[in-house]
């Protein structure tokens, strides 16, 4: 019975810390801050290159008929 006790205690602690995690809305300092940069629709969107497919911050690319694209060759390439 001893182990049984334990093994609730145990999860008891992983499901805490999950719930912590979870809701970032708390109290606790100190976040880690990893998963805040990549968010979509961020400050700086990134769109792929019609030509070549690299992706560039979208106030970079140029904007042609059938896309945007990373560099004015790129553009002229495709576009003819
Ligand atoms: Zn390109």
């Amino acid at each position: 019975m001893k182990y049984l006790i334990w093994l609730l205690i145990v999860f008891a602690g992983i499901w805490w810390i999950r719930q912590q995690r979870k809701s970032p809305s708390n109290n606790t300092s100190g976040k880690p801050g990893k998963k805040a940069h990549h968010t979509q629709g961020g400050p700086q969107e990134m769109v792929p290159c019609a030509h070549c497919g690299v992706h560039l911050p979208d106030s970079e690319a140029l904007q042609g008929q059938k896309g945007v694209y990373c560099s004015e060759a790129h553009r002229q390439r495709q576009e003819g």
